[in-house]
């Protein structure tokens, strides 16, 4: 069967006799592996559309859970992440992420859109690389439904103030349940930072993307947040020891 859509390349690996396998995030499929054989020489345009962040429109070839790709054309190749080692580095990250956290064959235009527009503002942004990172990661988890529980303490339910995190739990905790904790074995707790954690996730969970463009995150602030994220994916998720992750420097 012959088919199109739009998509956006997560990796690309080589095989044999100049052959390539293709990890394409498409619109209409979800997450799909392509064999193809679209050289880089050969057809410049096409293999343009073939690397890491562009975003394209792919003619398929389908036969049963196969697929390989004819043809293919750039919408958008988001070629400035590529000419910018910080930004490559954040971008490889998140696109690690999202091959993790996207599931095969079922798709997800809610998480297409958002990588769309992390592509989109990556390319244009000059500091502060991680603040969209991290905006991007609480955003994917609220569209995955593992967002951490903000509004009320994640063990009695209460308002009021929440001065920790329980991991484990998925949420903040009030006083009263941190001071229960204690007496158990405890749940790596983040308590009272010297900044508002919480309030920053929340902005994050309660905005678009795209109002991220002009934030720019103290880096103790970014640092705060990337770790208690990193444990939360690390548990819900079971999403550790990304590759790139290491590598991400904030410009
Ligand atoms: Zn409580």
């Amino acid at each position: 069967m012959v088919t199109d859509t739009e998509g956006i390349i997560l990796r690309q690996t080589k095989t044999v006799n100049g052959r390539k396998m293709i990890l394409l995030f498409s619109a209409k499929y979800g997450k799909i592996s392509a064999g193809t054989s679209i050289g880089e020489k050969s057809r410049s345009k096409a293999a343009l559309a073939l690397r890491p962040f562009s975003y394209g429109r792919y003619e398929l070839f389908r036969s049963k859970d196969l697929y390989s790709i004819n043809g293919a054309e750039v919408i958008r190749s988001h070629y400035r992440i590529g000419e910018d080692l910080d930004k490559y580095l954040a971008a490889s990250y998140v696109m690690e992420f999202t091959e993790r956290v996207a599931a095969e064959n079922l798709r997800n235009p809610q998480l297409f859109q958002l990588l769309l527009d992390f592509l989109d503002m990556m390319e244009i942004r000059n500091k502060k690389l991680r603040t969209l990172v991290l905006g991007y990661q609480v955003k994917a988890l609220q569209i995955l439904g593992s967002a951490p529980q903000l509004e009320t303490c994640v063990l009695c339910g209460c308002n009021g103030i929440h001065p920790g995190f329980s991991i484990r739990d998925g949420g903040v905790l009030c006083r009263d349940c941190i001071k229960k904790l204690g007496l158990e074995p405890r749940d790596p707790l983040i308590c009272e930072p010297d900044f508002d954690i919480v309030g920053i996730l929340k902005y994050f969970l309660e905005h678009p993307l795209k109002s991220l463009e002009t934030l720019a995150l103290a880096d103790p602030v970014e640092a705060g947040i990337q770790k208690l994220l990193r444990q939360y994916i690390g548990y819900h998720l079971d999403i550790r020891d990304l590759k790139s992750e290491g590598l991400m420097i904030d410009g």
